[in-house]
């Protein structure tokens, strides 16, 4: 059985303030939740988030981190960095970091040897565009994200890596893919695992969807065999929505 996996992005958003109060109000309201659960503060916020969700059940994440642990990396966030303010997971690969500041697939590579071998957690981002999905290119544009993502990882790294399943299309839009069309490409990644690493890593790992996740979509798609969580953006800055997608029960 794989443990559903919530997280919360977000994003370029929250003063220190503001950041810490909503942490604090979800670590209240979802104390006994049984899914893993994680919140991404924009790095500024992480050690006042960080402080408030001691003793929660509710992981620290990153957004991002540099492909180096120090040196001349002016405005890059080391891993040595992040694990000195309890961050345990990063995400990778974001969508956004992609398209918006060009991150390649060999530096998203890079980045997750990096976090694995400083001993952080992983959720590794893959997702097409609309222009790729019209083109029918869905599965090779995946396919080929993971393979150049994980080149190197070993099965035995594997067990810290999620992969989050982020139709470019889909986020941000209010467009959500359906259960189907998320399930059918959340098979594909799962199979395609099984190809890297076999069945037995293909049958644990943990694959998130995102994009539009809301209260009123996260049952229909967190119902289906291959979708084991959700990373969440917009409806992850509030408690009235992230609260009740955190708490889904299929
Ligand atoms: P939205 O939930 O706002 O569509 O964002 C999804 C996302 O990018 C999470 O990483």
């Amino acid at each position: 059985m794989r443990t559903p996996f919530i997280a919360g992005n977000w994003k370029m958003h929250m003063n220190r303030a503001e950041a810490g109060a909503l942490a604090q109000a979800m670590k209240n309201e979802l104390a006994g939740v049984p899914h893993k659960l994680m919140v991404a503060p924009p790095f500024t916020a992480l050690e006042t988030v960080g402080a408030v969700l001691q003793g929660s059940n509710i992981l620290l994440g990153a957004q991002n981190m540099a492909p180096a642990t120090s040196g001349a990396h002016t405005g890059e966030i080391s891993p040595l960095m992040l694990k000195d303010l309890g961050v345990s997971v990063v995400i990778l690969g974001h969508s956004e970091r992609r398209h918006s500041y060009g991150e390649s697939d060999a530096l998203i590579n890079q980045k997750v040897h990096l976090a694995l071998q400083e001993g952080l957690e992983v959720i590794l981002c893959v997702g097409e565009t609309l222009e790729e999905r019209e083109a029918n290119r869905v599965d090779e544009v995946v396919e080929t994200q993971m393979r150049e993502g994980l080149k190197g990882i070993t099965a035995d790294q594997l067990d810290k890596v999620t992969i989050a399943y982020e139709p470019v299309w889909a986020i941000g839009t209010g467009k959500t893919a359906t259960p189907d069309d998320a399930d059918a490409v959340h098979k594909t990644i799962r199979d395609f695992v099984a190809t890297l690493y076999g069945a037995d890593e293909a049958g644990k790992m943990v694959i998130q969807y995102g994009g539009s996740v809301k209260p009123d979509n996260v049952k229909g798609l967190m119902g289906r065999d291959n979708i084991d969580g959700a990373l969440v953006g917009g409806a992850s800055l509030k408690t009235e929505t992230f609260v009740p997608i955190a708490q889904f029960d299929r």
